[in-house]
């Protein structure tokens, strides 16, 4: 009897010891997840963009695949936070978030960069789709009417400029989001609301 006792006490004890188990593997899951994610938009953080990009890269190298990296900025956004406030901002950059996670497939990854900055990987995607991709972001967010939460004012049109940048043989992960970075910045040149690939920036140079 006594030996009994002792195995149904030893039983209770482990099946106590693997709901521990599961309670911290859920909650170290959870940590990893909130690590991960931007707090205002709830898209990638800037961490969760750095890990993706360079598992990306070698997956791409290792599938001979296409690889995209979109990189957006919102136009004039310092004017805007100027004339309606920080959290009228937020509430826009908010928006942008969504209507990049609406426009994309399940494996692009929308990250905040930075502050007002955007990025998308996209795995096994064309420049050409890539494009079409950033160009729907784009539309949608100049087309929406955004109203001031607070005070139902409308707050004008908002518009976000894109540079995309296809992963090359001699890339590093630098290079690549450089080179995303220098179409984004012929877009802003090119009077904002744009969407610049490399293809016409080469073009570009070449003319
Ligand atoms: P450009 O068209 O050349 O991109 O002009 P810009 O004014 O958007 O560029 P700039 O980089 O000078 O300004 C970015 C602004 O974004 C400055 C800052 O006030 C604002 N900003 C950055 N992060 C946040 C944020 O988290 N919330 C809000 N509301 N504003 C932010
Ligand atoms: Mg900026
Ligand atoms: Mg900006």
């Amino acid at each position: 009897q006594e030996m009994s006792e002792q195995n149904s006490t030893l039983n209770q004890r482990l099946k106590q010891s693997s709901e521990e188990i599961d309670n911290l593997r859920q909650y170290l899951r959870e940590a990893r997840a909130e690590a991960l994610t931007d707090g205002l938009t709830g898209v990638a953080n800037r961490k969760y963009f750095d890990e993706t990009i360079r598992m990306r890269i070698a997956e791409a190298r290792e599938e001979g695949a296409d690889l995209c990296l979109v990189m957006g900025d919102i136009d004039h956004f310092k004017t805007f936070n100027d004339r309606w406030g920080h959290q009228t901002g937020d509430q826009v950059i908010r928006f942008v978030a969504s209507s990049m996670t609406a426009h994309t497939l399940p494996d692009h990854l929308v990250a905040r960069y930075g502050g007002e900055e955007f990025a998308i990987i996209m795995p096994r995607t064309s420049l050409e789709r890539a494009q079409k991709v950033a160009n729907n972001v784009r539309s949608a967010i100049q087309a929406k009417k955004l109203m001031r939460r607070s005070t139902n004012e409308p707050l004008g049109q908002i518009t976000i400029s894109f540079g995309i940048s296809m992963l090359t043989a001699s890339d590093t992960t630098q290079s690549f989001i450089e080179r995303a970075d220098s179409c984004l910045y012929q877009s802003k040149k090119n009077g904002r609301n744009k969407v610049t690939t490399e293809a016409e920036t080469q073009n570009q140079s070449a003319a």
